[in-house]
């Protein structure tokens, strides 16, 4: 696959289109908090019939039953090209709004679908795709990130037909105002704690115990809030255990989520390096310096180009996976790791050229780049940071070789 299809074509023009009249209008309100992204992204659903699209697809579950170990379709309709169109045109236009959206429905309610019995992905994974509720996915603590498997404090203990969580989850988006969170715990027992097994449990707002903390004042991303949980004595029955089956390693099933997350990454790069380059370029053959327009110095023509390469290098690596998926070939976690690895630094390289190119006024918040330029940063740390990408890729080459 070398282009989008003309369906995902006309799909990203009218997002554009959507994003012009009603995302930008309001960035500058949810980026001071003024206003939550919540109510705009149950418009933007609406509005392209996500929704809808979304409850015809379960209604096709529900009629086939529970297929348990079925393969999961991923992306609205089954295409994960149109769902990279609405990751792209959205952060062009504000990252914040689209991490927070994809925080909701691709994380928690992702980590539901992927898992979760028929009944369960029913009565919480959909609401969560139709946006009738906010979803938070809740995996890191103030001690475990990086190393968020072995060094999780978070317990589940039986209590009868249920289990009683105890703990506390840190930088969670959408923490402060979601309905429903997905929380790792891991289920106290006599092991050794560091390899004990975990597993996600669904928690509603309300539940006795669960609380949250006020959003996070942060660098950047300001249209997600960002937010702390914490759970004391938090009981819920065994049927919000997602898979209600205890025993299996749920290793696997957040890698998996971690997996999308890094793979799912790339058209946000790719939509935040698209608008700096365009704009980088209009403002470089505006501007002048002794007499001459900007873009006509090596210099500049040596950012725009370097931002180029990356644009087609990012692009590139998001068909290969379109490629694969269509082909259903798996993506390995090396090749999950190194696309993530690229894309947050590419995009962070290309947000910080703009802001240069644009001198004064790049560091302004006048000027869309200057926002850009601190979203993209996060990119690098979460989903996963750098250092942890490059780890595992060379765990992997050295363990399987280079993927084919
Ligand atoms: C805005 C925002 C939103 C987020 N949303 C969510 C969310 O919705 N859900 C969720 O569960 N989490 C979320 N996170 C958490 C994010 O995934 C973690 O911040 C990230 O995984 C890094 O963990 P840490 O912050 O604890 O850093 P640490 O693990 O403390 O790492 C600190 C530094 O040490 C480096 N490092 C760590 N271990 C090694 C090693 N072995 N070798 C070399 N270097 C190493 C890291 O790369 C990093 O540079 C979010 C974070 C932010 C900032």
């Amino acid at each position: 696959m070398l282009d989008f299809t003309d369906e995902q074509k006309m799909a990203r023009q009218m997002l554009r289109q959507w994003c012009d009249k009603e995302l930008a209008p309001n960035v500058a309100r949810m980026e001071k908090g003024e206003i939550l992204p919540y109510d705009l992204m149950r418009k933007l659903v609406r509005a392209f019939g996500m929704d809808e699209m979304v409850k015809a697809q379960f209604q096709k579950l529900e009629e086939s039953g529970e297929q348990k170990g079925a393969p999961r379709e991923r992306g609205i309709g089954g295409d994960p090209g149109l769902m990279a169109v609405v990751s792209m045109e959205l952060s062009r236009v504000c990252p914040g709004f689209c991490l927070a959206f994809g925080a909701s429905l691709g994380l928690a309610g992702g980590a539901i679908m992927a898992k979760g019995t028929l009944a369960q992905k029913v009565k919480w994974a959909l609401p969560i795709l139709t946006m009738e509720k906010i979803g938070a996915w809740g995996m890191t603590e103030p001690d475990a990130g990086s190393d968020a498997f072995g060094s999780m404090r978070t317990t589940a203990r039986r209590d009868g037909d249920g289990f009683v969580l105890n703990g506390q989850k840190t930088f969670i988006t959408n923490a402060p105002f979601a309905d429903t969170f997905v929380i790792y715990a891991k289920l106290e027992g006599e092991d050794v704690a560091r390899f004990r097994p975990f597993h996600a449990f669904i928690v509603e707002k309300g539940t006795p115990g669960l609380s949250v903390g006020k959003p996070m004042d942060k660098m950047g991303m300001h249209s997600s809030p960002t937010g702390e949980i914490f759970l004391a004595d938090v009981r819920v029955p065994a049927s919000q255990l997602v898979g209600e089956v205890l025993g299996e390693p749920s290793r696997e099933e957040a890698r998996e989520v971690f997996h999308g997350e890094r793979t799912g990454m790339a058209p946000m790069t790719l939509g935040i390096i698209e608008r700096c380059l365009e704009d980088s370029l209009a403002y470089a053959k505006e501007r002048e310096t002794w007499g001459h327009k900007i873009a006509d110095y090596q210099l500049i023509q040596e950012k725009l180009t370097r931002m180029y390469v990356h644009r087609e290098n990012v692009r590139n690596l998001l068909f290969r996976q379109f490629e694969k998926m269509h082909k259903k070939v798996p993506i390995t976690m090396a090749e999950a790791s190194a696309c993530k690895l690229y894309c947050a630094r590419a995009c962070t390289e290309v947000a910080l050229e703009a802001v240069q190119i644009m001198g004064g006024n790049g560091y302004m918040r006048e000027y869309h780049v200057e926002m850009l330029m601190r979203d993209a940063k996060l990119l690098q740390i979460g989903g996963g940071t750098d250092e942890i990408q490059i780890i595992t890729v060379a765990r992997h080459l050295l363990k399987d070789g280079i993927p084919q």
